[in-house]
């Protein structure tokens, strides 16, 4: 059977892989439980430009899902300009742009552009600073370093690779539920 990985785990295996554990265990059920200050934020903004009205317009594809069978990852695309070939992923609150938003737009770009959908250009936007930052497309040792990173993932032992950096964990919204640690977070 193939194997297909959600865009979203690029990040948070970089963050840390037992996060994706804990998404899988709770994320159908719990999520008002553990949902944070920022990802509460983000969600809010996301929904507003998510509404079906604003789905593939003559402009703007926002919020659509993308496949890529050649990596083998799926997710959703926050907006593509048609136009343009304009690919951004917005965030909320873009201090710094972390090597897993850099797999996530990069598998985004992958998969836009093997459903037919050509890219020029990529952007990380700050939702808070209503500002946008270009990046360059991947080159191939960025493409071979994506594709190793899927690999890893999807290769992992949850049971006994976990590695805790707790400092990550105060800054993680699965702290007060997570068995791997007994600090909370820092939203609470
Ligand atoms: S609380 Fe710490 S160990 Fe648990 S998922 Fe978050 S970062 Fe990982």
């Amino acid at each position: 059977m193939e194997f297909f990985l959600p865009i979203s785990y690029l990040n948070d295996f970089v963050f840390c892989p037992y996060s994706i554990y804990l998404h899988q265990v709770y994320d159908n059920n719990f999520t008002d439980t553990y949902s944070a200050k920022p990802q509460e934020q983000g969600k809010r903004v996301h929904s507003k430009v998510d509404r079906p009205h604003l789905k593939n317009s003559k402009r703007i594809l926002s919020g659509a899902y993308v496949i890529s069978n050649r990596l083998g990852v799926y997710g959703k695309i926050d907006q593509y300009y048609l136009k343009e070939r304009k690919l951004v992923e917005r965030k909320y609150n873009l201090k710094k742009i972390f090597r897993g938003y850099y797999y996530q737009i990069w598998a985004q770009y992958l998969a836009l552009e093997e459903m037919g959908h050509p890219v020029d250009s990529l952007y990380f936007q700050s939702i808070k600073k209503n500002e946008r930052v270009e990046v360059e497309k991947p080159n191939s040792e960025e493409l071979n370093e994506l594709r190793t990173h899927i690999k890893t993932i999807a290769r992992f032992d949850f049971e006994n690779e976990i590695k805790i950096n707790p400092q990550k964990c105060t800054h993680c919204i699965y702290a007060s539920l997570c068995d791997k640690t007994n600090k909370d977070h820092v939203y609470a």
